[in-house]
């Protein structure tokens, strides 16, 4: 991943303070969407670790994960797996509940998204607490699969998130 990417990156990040509450520093991903060449070089500078690992699924954590999973998924020739929030999955569901700093929340997939020993890339657009990327690999681990990596966009290095995420390889393009 070249520093000039992520200079480019945080260049078309649109901070928004105190969004969705106060005390939240946003990265507003959409300006990145935008710029097609910089989204297509974000696409494949998140694959591109992967390239050689086997990887049979992408999962990807609703809803920003879909937009950059997706293409990381074709890229690599490999099935996509949507993790969504309660309730939005049609089929019988495997679900997980994690703690927040508040509360608790809960991830759904498909029981039968995965097969056994599925090699699992998990994308999401940013790790911030790594709370909701370490439900998504503990989910995966329910349903069979084997969790090899995941990938982020941008990383709030600040928050440690990827200590929540022991043994799994963590790559971001970005980190503050
Ligand atoms: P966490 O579980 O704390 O790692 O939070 C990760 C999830 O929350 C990801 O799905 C992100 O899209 C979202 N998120 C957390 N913090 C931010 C932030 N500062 N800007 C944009 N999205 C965020």
């Amino acid at each position: 991943m070249s520093a000039d990417l992520a200079a480019r990156i945080r260049a078309s990040v649109r901070e928004i303070p105190d969004f969705p509450q106060p005390g939240i520093n946003f990265k507003d991903i959409t300006p990145v969407l935008a710029n097609h060449t910089l989204f297509a070089e974000i696409i494949h500078a998140l694959a591109e670790p992967y390239r050689t690992a086997d990887i049979t699924k992408v999962v990807a954590i609703e809803s920003r994960g879909f937009i950059f999973g997706a293409p990381v998924a074709m890229l690599l020739a490999c099935g996509f797996v949507p993790i969504r929030k309660p309730g939005k999955l049609p089929h019988t569901t495997q679900r997980i509940e994690y703690a927040l700093e508040y509360g608790t929340d809960i991830l759904e997939a498909h029981v039968d998204s995965l097969a056994v020993d599925d090699r699992v890339l998990i994308i999401d657009d940013v790790l911030a607490t790594g709370g909701t990327a370490g439900a998504a690999a503990d989910l995966v681990r329910l349903l069979g699969g084997n969790p090899v990596g995941a990938a982020f966009v941008i990383e709030l290095g600040f928050l440690a998130g990827r200590e929540k995420l022991v043994k799994l390889p963590v790559t971001s393009l970005l980190c503050y």
